[in-house]
C-alpha cells in the first residue's frame, strides 16, 4: 500500500547514455585492429599510445556507421561536426585526453519508438549521438599493483544520449532492447553487453508529480544486462524516494551497480562537464560529410525491425507475437524470409521456426545461419504439412531425421512410409473394426458421454502410427458412431 502511495506521489525521471562499440576493422584514429585481442597491449601503435608528434586520421567507416544510426533514429545528421578533447588524467588514458565530440556531434536530435509490455508505444527522444574513442582498461585484481591494458584505446564508440523521457526501469530496459536491436540490424555493433561492446549508464532523479523542475540526479553505471538495468534503476528510484521521504537530500554522485549484492554503491563524486576542459582538437579538422555520400548510405539502409514486424503482420498475415519473435534477431528474420520464398504457408513456417528450429539452435548455441536444415528444405517440410501429405505430428519426426541427414523431406516421408492416410475408405474400415471391438465405449458415447470420442481418436492414431488425417478421423468417427445409435 505504501509503495503505490509513493508511486503516485513521486515521478521518476530517467535518461540513458549508451556506448556502442562500432564493428569497424580498425580503430577510430589509427590502423590498429579494433577487435578483441587476447594478448594485452598488442593492438597498439604510437597514435593510440599518444606519443608526441603523431597525428590522428579519422576512420571513414566509423562515420558511415554513425550516419546509419542517425537515419535509423530519424535524427538530424550534422554535415559538419567537431572533434574535441576531453581532458582527464587516468593511467588507462596515455594521451591524457580522450577524443570525443562535444558541442557539435555528428548526430543531433532524433527519436526511438519503444513498445511496452502492454503493447502501447512510447516515443523516447534522443538528444544526440557522437563519435569518440574508448579508453584502456585498468586491472586491479592481479596482485598488490594495478595493470594497464591499452588495447581498447582508440576503439571507436558511438555514445547515444537519450532525453530524460523514461519513467521506470522497465521503460529504460525496453529502450535499450530496441536500440540494441537496431544496432544489430544496421550491423554496426555486436550488441554484446556482457563483453562490454554495449554499455549503458543511467541518469536518475525523482520529483513530486506535477513538478516540472528536475530533481538532483545520480548516475548509475555497471549494468551489464537488461535485467540489471531494470533492477538497478528501480533500486535507485526507491532509494531516492526514501531519502526524500526522510527529509534528506539526494546527493549528486556516481553509483556502481553491484548485481551480486543487488545494490548500487557510490563510486566518486560526479565531475561537472566543465571539469573536462573540452576544447576542439587542433589535430582534427571539422568533419564534413558529403551530401552525395550521405544519400548513398541512406539508400543502402536495411529494413528496420519495426517496419519488418509491421510487414509480417500486414502482408504475411502473421500474429503480432510471431512477427515479434521472428524479427527479434536479424538472422532469424533472414532465415524466415529465405524460407518464405519457397512456401506461402507463412503461419505454419513461423510455427516450425519458433518451436523446432529455434529450440535446436538455442540448445546447440549456434547462429541460425549455420543451422543444419537450410531455409529451402525447411520450406519443403512446411509444404508437406500445409498440403496435407503429412500431419504436424509426423513433421516433428521428419524434422528430427532432417537434422541428421541432408535428405529432402519428401524423400524421407516416402522412405519411411510416413504419408498421411486421407483415404476415407481405408479409415472407415479401420474405424468400423475398432467400434466392433469396443462395444462398451460405443454404448457410453451413445448415452451422451462425448469424451469417449477421444478414446477412439487415440486408438485410430495408434493403429495408423499417427499417420491418419485428424480431420478425416473426426468426421468419420462421428458419422460411424451416429449410424450405430
Ligand atoms: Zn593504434
Amino acid at each position: 500500500m505504501a509503495v503505490s502511495y509513493l508511486e503516485e506521489k513521486y515521478e521518476p525521471v530517467i535518461g540513458l547514455e549508451v556506448h556502442a562499440q562500432l564493428k569497424t576493422q580498425t580503430k577510430i584514429f589509427c590502423s590498429c585492429p579494433a577487435g578483441f585481442s587476447a594478448e594485452s597491449n598488442s593492438n597498439v601503435c604510437p597514435v593510440c599510445l599518444g606519443h608526441p608528434g603523431v597525428l590522428p586520421v579519422l576512420n571513414r567507416k566509423a562515420v558511415e556507421f554513425a550516419v546509419k544510426l542517425g537515419y535509423a533514429l530519424d535524427a538530424e545528421i550534422n554535415t559538419s561536426s567537431i572533434f574535441a578533447r576531453k581532458n582527464y588524467f587516468y593511467p588507462d588514458l596515455p594521451k591524457g585526453y580522450q577524443i570525443s565530440q562535444f558541442s557539435l556531434p555528428v548526430v543531433g536530435e532524433g527519436k526511438l519508438l519503444i513498445e511496452l509490455e502492454d503493447g502501447s508505444i512510447r516515443e523516447i527522444g534522443v538528444n544526440r549521438a557522437h563519435l569518440e574513442e574508448d579508453a584502456g582498461k585498468s586491472i586491479h585484481d592481479r596482485g598488490p599493483y594495478t595493470l594497464v591494458d591499452v588495447n581498447r584505446c582508440g576503439v571507436p564508440l558511438l555514445e547515444i544520449v537519450s532525453h530524460p523521457d523514461m519513467r521506470s526501469g522497465a521503460e529504460a530496459a525496453a529502450y535499450l532492447k530496441t536500440l540494441r536491436q537496431i544496432l544489430l540490424y544496421l550491423d554496426i555493433c555486436d550488441g554484446n553487453m556482457e563483453e562490454g561492446s554495449l554499455r549503458c549508464d543511467a541518469n536518475i532523479s525523482v520529483r513530486l508529480r506535477g513538478e516540472t523542475k528536475l530533481g538532483t540526479k545520480t548516475e548509475v553505471k555497471n549494468m551489464n544486462s537488461f535485467k540489471n538495468v531494470e533492477k538497478a534503476i528501480n533500486y535507485e528510484i526507491a532509494r531516492q524516494i526514501e531519502l526524500l521521504e526522510d527529509g534528506e537530500a539526494v546527493v549528486q554522485q556516481t553509483l556502481l551497480w553491484n548485481a551480486d549484492k543487488g545494490l548500487a554503491l557510490p563510486m566518486r563524486s560526479k565531475e561537472d562537464s566543465h571539469d573536462y576542459r573540452y576544447f576542439p582538437d587542433p589535430d582534427l579538422r571539422p568533419l564534413q560529410i558529403d551530401a552525395g555520400w550521405m544519400e548513398e548510405i541512406r539508400r543502402a539502409m536495411p529494413e528496420l525491425p519495426a517496419a519488418k514486424k509491421g510487414r509480417y503482420i500486414s502482408e504475411m498475415g502473421l500474429p503480432p507475437y510471431d512477427a515479434a519473435v521472428l524479427t527479434q534477431q536479424p538472422d532469424t528474420a533472414a532465415y524466415f524470409e529465405a524460407a518464405a520464398i519457397h512456401t506461402k504457408a507463412y503461419k505454419e513456417l513461423s510455427n516450425r521456426i519458433m518451436t523446432d528450429v529455434l529450440s535446436v539452435v538455442n540448445d546447440r548455441k549456434i547462429p541460425i545461419g549455420n543451422f543444419t536444415i537450410e531455409p529451402q528444405r525447411m520450406a519443403q517440410l512446411v509444404e508437406l504439412v500445409s498440403s496435407g501429405v503429412i500431419s504436424g505430428k509426423i513433421a516433428k519426426e521428419v524434422f528430427a531425421l532432417m537434422l541428421e541427414e541432408k535428405t529432402l523431406p519428401e524423400d524421407i516421408v516416402k522412405r519411411e512410409g510416413l504419408m498421411q492416410i486421407s483415404d476415407t475408405g481405408e479409415l472407415e474400415k479401420l474405424i468400423d473394426q475398432l467400434l466392433d471391438e469396443n462395444p462398451q465405449q460405443v454404448e457410453e458415447y451413445l448415452a451422451g458421454k462425448e469424451k469417449v470420442l477421444g478414446f477412439f481418436v487415440g486408438k485410430v492414431m495408434r493403429e495408423t502410427k499417427g499417420k491418419a488425417n485428424p480431420g478425416s478421423v473426426n468426421s468419420i468417427l462421428l458419422s460411424s458412431l451416429k449410424k450405430r445409435g
